[in-house]
């Protein structure tokens, strides 16, 4: 068996490490995605509904204010016909014609308010549907998502046991130069192909190399990237 080729099986083995180790990382992150995403959603819904209160405050208001006022022309009038001179009598007409005015103006600004409520009515509706319809596609997703990361953890868990026994066959000057170099440079091992080019860094080897690789038996590294060179038997 080529010397190498224990190697090669424990890259295949790191490669699904690898892999799943970068699932495993994302998937939080696409959770936290999905939950602002939902947090922007029900953001426009309270601030669609605190728009139409302050809108309805503000009528109720006007309709306090006008009622208070029709109060004080009632009483004003009642009043009115006990004044005893001209003078007096005509006072209180012109402070109930101001008032009255007020009433007028006060009614225009309800009306106008009143106008405004059956769009912002709509579009709390529309921010209430929208957020309803996110909420339960959101937690279906985040739950898939949180599925799937489970099972990634049991992958790699079984993967990493597999490790430890792929490590076992490999002698340790091997695996202590592949673990060195598989944190720079992935894949570690790499074909020296026919043309004698490292298939990691495209460089030609120069052919001590490659009669080193053709012989086997030892670790040979590429000149340039220090990858692990093997060549297919078939070549
Ligand atoms: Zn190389």
């Amino acid at each position: 068996m080529n010397a190498i080729q224990p190697l090669i099986e424990l890259q295949e083995i790191d490669d699904q490490i690898r892999e799943l180790e970068r699932e495993e990382k994302d998937i939080p992150r696409r959770q936290a995605q999905e939950r602002a995403r939902l947090a922007g959603v029900n953001a426009s819904l309270a601030s669609a509904k605190e728009e139409l209160d302050a809108l309805r405050a503000r009528i109720k208001q006007a309709e306090d204010d006008i009622a208070e006022r029709r109060e004080k022309v009632r009483q004003m009038k009642i009043k009115q016909t006990s004044l005893k001179t001209n003078r007096e009598y005509e006072a209180c007409s012109m402070q109930i014609t101001g008032i009255e005015q007020e009433i007028e103006s006060l009614i225009a600004r309800q009306i106008a308010a009143n106008d405004g409520v059956p769009a912002l009515e709509a579009r709390v509706a529309e921010a209430q549907k929208k957020s309803d319809a996110d909420q339960g596609g959101v937690d279906d997703f985040c739950g898939e998502l949180a599925e799937r990361l489970s099972s990634v953890k049991e992958e790699l868990e079984s993967l990493r046991a597999r490790r430890k026994e792929a490590t076992s066959a490999i002698a340790p000057n091997f695996l202590a130069y592949y673990e060195r170099i598989r944190t720079k440079r992935w894949p570690a091992v790499v074909q020296l192909n026919q043309e004698c080019v490292c298939e990691g860094c495209h460089l030609v080897q120069p052919p001590s190399v490659q009669q080193m690789v053709q012989r086997g038996g030892t670790l040979v590294a590429c000149t340039m990237c220090g990858r692990v060179l093997y060549r297919d038997s078939e070549f």
